[in-house]
């Protein structure tokens, strides 16, 4: 293996867990009564929409996997994106659950491909946001943490595959 990157803790679990109690008590509230499609966007989302959606106290939520993922390697975009599985969601409140917004691209290339398939409305839940990065105009009704301009691991996000299950989310800074 090459050199060492030392992940270090930016935001601990125990605060990972509680934001999710209070998001998915507005998300509950929010959707009261109705049927969401929550859609959440793997791998990165596994962590935080284990954790959300058991905290969403609704009885008419649906959860269906949908997969994007930028094209090219390693930590820069391409700005493509590659969106899979968008399930059948036509005529649906869709909930995307993505685990950060970055540049925008993701989100903006999933919302599309939710209305082509026919979606009443998307709105998206996201555990981290880097605002500073913005390229496209786009933002999520729900975010956990707003960040600096840092890469992070941990809680889902993933470092060419590695760090994903790391319990806080962390920077990875070099030494
Ligand atoms: P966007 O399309 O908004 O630029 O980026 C969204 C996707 O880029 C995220 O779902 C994630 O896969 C990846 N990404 C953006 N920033 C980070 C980061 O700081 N760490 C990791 N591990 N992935 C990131
Ligand atoms: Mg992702």
């Amino acid at each position: 293996m090459g050199h060492m990157l030392h992940p270090r803790p930016l935001i601990r679990a125990s605060r990972i867990t509680a934001r999710c109690r209070q998001l998915g008590r507005q998300i509950a509230g929010d959707y009261a009564g109705q049927h969401p499609l929550v859609v959440p966007l793997l791998g990165g989302a596994f962590c935080f929409v284990a954790d959300l959606a058991r905290a969403i106290p609704l009885h008419g939520l649906e959860l269906r996997f949908a997969s994007a993922s930028s094209y090219g390697a390693g930590t820069v975009t391409s700005g493509q994106v590659a969106v899979d599985a968008i399930p059948e969601c036509r005529d649906r409140q869709v909930l995307v659950v993505d685990d950060i917004l970055d540049t925008g691209r993701t989100l903006r290339a999933v919302e599309l491909a939710l209305r082509a398939a026919g979606a009443a409305e998307v709105r998206a839940c996201v555990l981290l946001d880097k605002p500073t990065r913005r390229e496209v105009p786009i933002q999520a009704q729900y975010v956990g943490f707003t960040i600096p301009n840092r890469f992070v691991v941990g809680y889902g996000l993933d470092y060419d595959g590695r760090y994903r299950h790391l319990p806080d989310v962390c920077t990875i800074d070099e030494e």
